[in-house]
């Protein structure tokens, strides 16, 4: 351990120091362990809008359905198509997705 003086002016002055360098440690530590600042919010994703049309596995790939852009019951070989792509589908024949009901959105009476 160490050794200290004797004298109490000399004890006085290293108590000082000690004190001086325990608050730096307690400044230091309380910086370092600070709670780190909550991470901001996540926006929400844009909710998909539109059409879009599933196709088959196959090698012509035909058209199987037409589906609002966020229907979960679409496939995965789905690709956007305009308003005006979809209405077409449906009305040759590509069926309506029975779930998200384009043919409602788009105002279609089959
Ligand atoms: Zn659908």
């Amino acid at each position: 351990m160490h050794e200290y003086p004797p004298d109490a002016p000399r004890l006085h002055t290293i108590r000082l120091y000690l004190q001086q360098q325990l608050a730096e440690v307690e400044r230091r530590l309380a910086e370092i362990e600070k709670p780190a600042p909550p991470a901001p919010p996540t926006p929400a994703p844009e909710p998909l809008t539109g059409w879009k049309i599933e196709r088959s596995i196959g090698a012509d790939s035909s058209p199987v359905g037409v589906h609002q852009a966020d229907c979960r019951l679409s496939g995965k070989r789905t690709r956007p198509i305009t308003r005006r792509d979809a209405i077409e589908a449906i009305t040759q024949g590509t069926p309506p997705c029975a779930f998200c009901t384009p043919d409602v959105a788009l105002g279609i009476d089959l």
